[in-house]
């Protein structure tokens, strides 16, 4: 692996041996399917954590539409994070 360099070029994958893949930057060293199988290997994707009830509560409460001059975007988060708490309760 340490003896590919940055070409810019497309190259072929020195892990398979069969996808080529166009080299634009210097830490691409494999293809994208190489890449994607050692990163699913190597760390699977975390799931994320749910927001506690609590946390929920105090993000409603920032959002609120009263303390937003009742905007479109503060209405649309607070049925989001309201929709949120009722489905975690
Ligand atoms: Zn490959």
């Amino acid at each position: 692996m340490n003896n590919k360099f940055f070409t810019g070029a497309k190259v072929l994958c020195p892990a398979c041996n069969t996808r080529k893949f166009v080299q634009d930057q210097p830490w691409k060293l494999v293809c994208v399917g190489c890449y994607m199988e050692r990163k699913g290997n190597a760390a699977p994707i975390a799931k994320p954590k749910p927001i506690e009830l609590e946390m929920l509560r105090r993000l409603i409460q920032l959002c609120h539409p009263d303390k937003h001059a009742n905007s479109e975007a503060s209405n649309m988060a607070t049925r989001f994070l309201l929709a949120l708490k009722e489905a975690a309760q």
